[in-house]
């Protein structure tokens, strides 16, 4: 008889678990034997290869590798090919799934058929449905699709009978940070707010450790390990293993081989987390701007639980126990508890009783966990006078889901000119939708002129995955309208103006030109930080739609590349920046401008300097000819730089940005995806 299992579906590695024979949830180990699998894939061998194989490969610089997908869930824009066959987040994710459930069957000896798979509880509706349609492409039926914060929470046991207290879900993993606040009743679990940062996890930890290693290994031998990718790849591994040796150890020892030459070096726990203390704070505020949202202070909770890999470095325990008062939660294993908590779900959703053996996992009382809707539902609206943009909600906060309602509006048909209709789906309590979350663009078309404004009714509905549905009908004809889910622009500013100037514009082809300081100041841990965030930034890109160029400016302003959807040639391009000598911006800005003359695209210069240039002013001067000629400009400082100059230069406020050490991966990896998903967070409101 086929069976069940509950899946943790995560960024860098997933974990499936099943109902043992009593009753309880547990771990199933993969064909390697591990209790985790990479969610990592090789297309250089077929059928494609998933999990810690793949990731070899990839440590061995294997550019056939599919990783770090998960954040693109949904998204009509990330597309990777191989071998003349496109994949998309969703067809990837089935892939990491089919191998989960093909492991699964064969340590359990029996077919495995249906699953629960947890997602962030950020995710939106369009990553909902598209991890639905990854669990369908891997033969499994989705029991159910539950937040992980709330899995998280049913496998610490907390949804005993009277549990009734809020809690804080502190999950770092490989590569993402999130924190969740939920309010845990014995018949739901309610997610009252959310934060993190898809660039913050584990890797930035090993980055760390790994720009210091080469550092001293390029001072000692002068051979830079940032020449080379393979080198490279070589230290970040040697990296995470230092790494998770502190977390056993007060100090390590860490070898690096790289071609002829051998070196030691000494790394203490205290100065692991004295260079990584900017990562540690950063998780500080996003956790403080989570409880700022749910109104809550830290007194308010009744624990902290943690979860992910990368909680078990003492210095998140420590932190945490800093920040909270009190010791977090402890007992589960933190690779493990998010996908247990899915089995406990799915086993709900089969009707058993979870946990007979364990009480630990009993749900006495509580057939099954119910997420409640903890912010409303609304669409944007005009105003009645037609002066402002408002949010309307639809379905109010605090239902049990599923749940549904309808509204009406009118739409000025135009003669017939308008046909169409874009509803803005929005989550909050805010009258001001600019103050509430976007969560999705749905366009209806085929409004018939039966007047000169029609009634069009909107039902939106919520169902127990937390997918939403919205539909429209117009009210004269009766007829349903057609519909097609469009992204949600990046730049909503104009639902701050009137009415009157909404222009839309959805994202097109970009062309980008990198302009990375060379100069002597450079020299060393800055440079290795800027090539390790150019790398990143490179890797966010999505070139189906994007070409990037490489100018290097010091004495000598270097077209290092021409702006090409190559990802390798430019990665080696980076490999080749030597710094010396003087900061000649001038020059590197009208380099670009040349390059970006022809206006077919949108064209962005992203400036990373680390102090002044040579000729401040006219650097100034040169940035504003390329504005005028309509190229955004985002001005990227670190070490010496000054903000107020970054000002000068970049088109926008929010387009000059200074990053602190430890911080310019992440600053880039946002700019990627802003200029990835349309650029429009960068484009000025005049
Ligand atoms: P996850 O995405 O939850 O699987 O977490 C993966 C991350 O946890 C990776 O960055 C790992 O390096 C990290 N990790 C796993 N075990 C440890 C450990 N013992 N100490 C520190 N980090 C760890």
């Amino acid at each position: 008889m086929a069976t069940f299992v509950g899946i943790d579906l995560g960024t860098t590695n997933s974990v499936v678990a099943y109902r043992n024979a009593y009753g309880r949830p547990e771990v199933i180990a993969n064909r390697d034997g591990a209790h985790v699998t990479p969610s990592v894939i090789y297309f250089g061998s077929d059928p494609p290869a998933v999990g810690q194989e793949a990731k070899e490969w990839a440590r061995l610089g294997n550019e056939e590798i599919a990783s770090f997908f998960k954040p693109h869930m949904g998204s009509p824009l990330y597309r990777l090919r191989f071998h003349g066959r496109d994949y998309d987040a969703t067809d990837l994710s089935a892939l990491v799934l089919n191998r989960l459930k093909e492991d699964a069957q064969a340590k359990l000896g029996q077919a495995v058929d249906r699953a629960v798979i947890t997602v962030p509880a950020y995710f939106g509706d369009a990553q909902r449905k598209a991890t639905i349609a990854a669990g369908e492409a891997a033969g499994l039926r989705v029991l159910r699709i539950i937040n992980e914060p709330t899995a998280a929470a049913l496998a610490y046991g907390l949804q005993k009978t009277g549990a009734n207290e809020t809690v804080l879900i502190y999950d770092l993993g490989g590569g993402t940070f999130d924190v969740t606040v939920a309010r845990i009743t014995p018949e739901q679990v309610a997610v009252l707010s959310t934060a993190g940062d898809h660039d913050l996890g584990g890797k930035n930890w090993d980055d760390r450790i790994a720009s210091y290693l080469a550092e001293k290994f390029a001072a000692d031998t002068g051979i830079d390990p940032l020449d080379d990718p393979l080198a490279l790849n070589e230290v970040l591994v040697r990296s995470e293993q230092a790494k998770w040796a502190l977390s056993e150890r007060t100090a390590t020892r860490i070898n690096l081989q790289l071609g002829e030459e051998r070196r030691g070096y000494e790394l203490t726990r205290v100065e692991f987390e004295s260079m990584t203390f900017p990562l540690m704070d950063r998780t500080r505020r996003l956790t403080e701007e989570a409880l700022d949202e749910a109104k809550l202070s830290w007194k308010d909770l009744g624990g902290v639980l943690l979860v992910g890999g990368s909680t078990r470095m003492p210095m998140v325990r420590t932190y945490v126990t800093q920040m909270a008062g009190a010791p977090p939660r402890s007992g589960v294993n933190v690779d493990e508890v998010v996908a247990l908590g899915a089995v406990i779900q799915a086993a709900m959703e089969e009707g058993l009783e979870a946990g007979d053996a364990s009480p630990q996992f009993r749900l006495a009382g509580a057939r099954r966990v119910q997420d409640v809707m903890s912010h409303s539902l609304g669409v944007v609206a005009v105003n009645g006078e037609g002066t402002a943009y408002i949010n309307d909600i639809v379905i109010r906060r605090n239902l049990a889901i599923p749940a549904e309602n309808t509204k009406s509006y009118l739409h000025a048909t135009h003669g017939g000119a308008n046909a169409k209709l874009e509803v803005y789906l929005t989550q909050g309590e805010s009258a001001a939708p600019l103050d509430c979350s976007v969560l999705g663009k749905y366009v209806f078309t085929g409004i018939q002129a039966t007047d000169a404004e029609v009634t069009v009714d909107i039902r939106m509905s919520y169902d127990a995955n937390g997918v939403v549905q919205v539909r429209a009908t117009q009210r004269d004809t009766g007829h349903a309208l057609a519909l097609a889910v469009e992204p949600v622009p990046d730049d909503l500013s104009w639902l701050g103006r009137p009415p009157q100037t909404v222009e839309e514009q959805g994202p097109g082809p970009s062309r980008v030109y990198l302009l990375m300081d060379a100069s002597a100041s450079m020299t060393g841990f800055p440079l290795v930080e800027a090539q390790t965030a150019a790398r990143e930034f490179l890797d966010r890109c999505d070139f189906t739609h994007m070409e990037v160029g490489l100018v290097s400016f010091s004495n000598q302003v270097i077209l290092q590349c021409e702006a090409t959807d190559n990802v390798r040639r430019l990665q080696a391009a980076l490999m080749r920046l030597e710094p010396d000598g003087s900061t000649n911006l001038t020059e590197a800005l009208e380099l670009a401008r040349q390059r970006l003359a022809a206006t077919d695209r949108t064209r962005y210069i992203v400036i990373l300097t680390d102090g002044y240039p040579d000729a401040p002013e006219s650097a100034v001067e040169q940035a504003a000819a390329a504005r005028q000629g309509g190229i955004e400009i985002v001005a990227i400082g670190m070490g010496e730089a000054d903000r107020d100059y970054l000002r000068r230069l970049a088109s926008t406020e929010s387009g000059s940005i200074f990053a602190h050490a430890g911080e310019l991966v992440r600053t880039f990896g946002h700019i990627a995806r802003v200029i990835t998903e349309g650029g429009r967070g960068l484009r000025t409101l005049s």
